[in-house]
């Protein structure tokens, strides 16, 4: 294992947060470790120092100073450095790809192709915006006008979810970057690698030391940053809960949020579509990262005629999966992230046949021989049948490989279902009837949603959750808004009406 993944050569055996460009041991008065684990491997690669009070006031510091003079660079220029640290993330690609696949347990032939990608993309993609920014002309009467600018927040902080570490980073950093500010963003507590490389290639793109900063640490240190009076916004990914956690703290210094959380997404398959296209986004929204996603389609509604067809083919399909070691190319599941989260995921499988669900094929956990046979995270990827919009099943979020198939008989009926939850994060529709896909799609109440695929994630499209999935958004221009604040302007051309003498 240690020959298959390794820390780059420039890092510290213990790790360290990022603080202005550099390596920053923790100054607090305890320092406190956690470990770099791979839960399918059973391995520890290292351990790293989580920062306390005093390293997030230093890198506050920092990070000020930095961004009073980034906001000065044209923006232009700005543009460029993403752009070329986009470009050191595809020569990169291999070695940090590894260094996800270990750090999250998720295939190495999804972390290949679609994690680092995801951030190169979106530093691509703001790189390219960054020169466009800017705001809009309002006339007013007499010859007056007024324009409006959009100005950077200055310091703001990303908190991620440890199901994709590096696009996390990407997503928050690239249009915070682009826009003018500076960011502390803090990792999950089980994933800390990829976000730390992403220091090292944007210093070597020739960003200013102290604008992008990467604080380790579980909750408390990422406390540290949403309470901190210093910090103008919190951009976070993860659960409902600690959104709402983190709304609290943010709201003493009535920072600015933007929640990118959890989901339970209906996918919605009509007789009319073509089963075998179902049946792979079915699986993509289902079995892809472990089922470990935000926006999976775990409610899969299908149309009751084509019900027994499309779940015989799902299981025959799914029965071929191959789980196995994160870094076996070959390999298309993998353990889950930890036992904690297996513990979890685990009991819904209990739960959904308490409540009468039928079990209809894995939800077991199993061993994997080699290098995994020490790992206790192994599960098969599950299908229940028979389930009802009641069952806790249906109506949680598990972030695992559990599909519950649901049957439904109209359109008006299935709109209806799919909408009966809390969260609204993302939605699937599969049909070949051109209206009906649009009607149906208008009608589910859910952010980003797909017509006749399925988690599709470009860096130039809206990445939004609804109702209590999200406020505010990643990606497409909607990350400017987001990153940015207005400032109107007001131009007199004519005198000062005035009723005073
Ligand atoms: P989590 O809420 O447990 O933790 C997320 C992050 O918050 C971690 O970095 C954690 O250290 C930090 N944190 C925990 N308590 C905190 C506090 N009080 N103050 C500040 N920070 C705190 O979520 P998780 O288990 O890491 O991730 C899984 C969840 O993330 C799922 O619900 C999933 O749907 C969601 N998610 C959403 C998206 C999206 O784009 N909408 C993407 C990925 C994951």
């Amino acid at each position: 294992m240690a020959a298959r993944v390794k820390l780059p050569g420039s890092w510290p055996a213990r790790l360290q947060s990022w603080v202005g460009g550099a390596w920053r041991p923790s100054t607090s008065a305890s320092v406190q470790t956690l470990p770099v684990h791979c839960s399918a491997l059973n391995k520890t690669l290292c351990e790293y120092e989580v920062a306390g009070t005093e390293d997030v006031e230093e890198a506050v510091r920092v990070a000020t100073a930095a961004q009073r003079e980034w906001a000065r660079w044209a923006p232009a220029e700005r543009g460029r450095v993403l752009r070329r640290a986009a470009d050191i993330l595809t020569e990169r690609n291999d070695e940090l790809s590894a260094l996800e696949a270990f750090d999250t347990s998720r295939p190495l032939q999804e972390t290949l192709y679609v994690d680092i990608v995801s951030a190169r993309d979106a530093l691509e993609y703001y790189g390219g915006l960054a020169a466009t920014i800017g705001g809009e002309m309002i006339q007013q009467p007499n010859q007056s006008w007024a324009y409006t600018i959009r100005e950077p927040l200055g310091v703001t902080c990303g908190i991620g979810a440890w199901n994709y570490p590096m696009q996390s980073a990407g997503w928050k950093a690239a249009p915070a970057l682009a826009c003018g500010n500076a960011i502390l963003f803090k990792p999950a507590e089980d994933t800390p690698l990829t976000a730390l490389a992403l220091g090292e290639v944007l210093r070597e793109a020739g960003l200013p030391d102290g604008l992008y900063n990467v604080m380790l640490g579980a909750g408390e240190t990422g406390q540290l940053l949403t309470r901190h009076p210093g910090i103008s916004k919190v951009s976070f990914t993860g659960s409902v809960p600690t959104g709402k956690a983190i709304c609290r703290d943010a709201a003493d210094s009535l920072k600015k949020v933007q929640m990118e959380l959890g989901g339970k997404s209906p996918l919605i398959i009509f007789e009319d579509t073509d089963l075998d296209e179902a049946v792979s986004a079915t699986m993509l929204a289902n079995w892809y990262s472990n089922g470990e996603v935000c926006s999976n389609g775990t409610r899969v509604f299908v149309q009751a005629s084509i019900k027994d067809r499309f779940l015989d083919e799902l299981v025959r399909r799914t029965g071929k999966i191959k789980l196995g070691d994160p870094l076996d190319m070959e390999t298309q599941m993998s353990a889950l992230i930890n036992e904690k989260h297996f513990a979890k995921v685990m009991s819904y499988i209990e739960k959904g046949q308490a409540e009468g669900a039928r079990l209809v094929m894995g939800g077991e956990r199993v061993s994997v021989e080699g290098d995994c046979a020490a790992s206790a995270c192994f599960m098969t990827p599950a299908i229940f049948d028979n389930c009802t919009d009641d069952m806790s099943i249906v109506r949680e979020e598990i972030f695992g490989p559990v599909a519950s198939i649901l049957t439904f008989e109209t359109e008006e009926e299935v709109v209806r279902r799919a909408n009966d939850t809390d969260f609204g994060l993302s939605a699937g529709v599969f049909t070949n009837d051109i209206r009906r896909a649009h009607r149906v799609i208008r009608e589910v109440k859910a952010g980003t949603t797909w017509i006749n695929n399925y988690n599709l994630a470009p860096a130039e499209i809206p990445w939004i959750g609804h109702k209590s999935s999200g406020i505010g958004g990643s990606n497409g221009t909607l990350g400017i808004e987001d990153w940015t604040q207005i400032k109107s302007v007001y131009v007199e051309m004519d005198k000062v009406d005035c009723p005073y003498e």
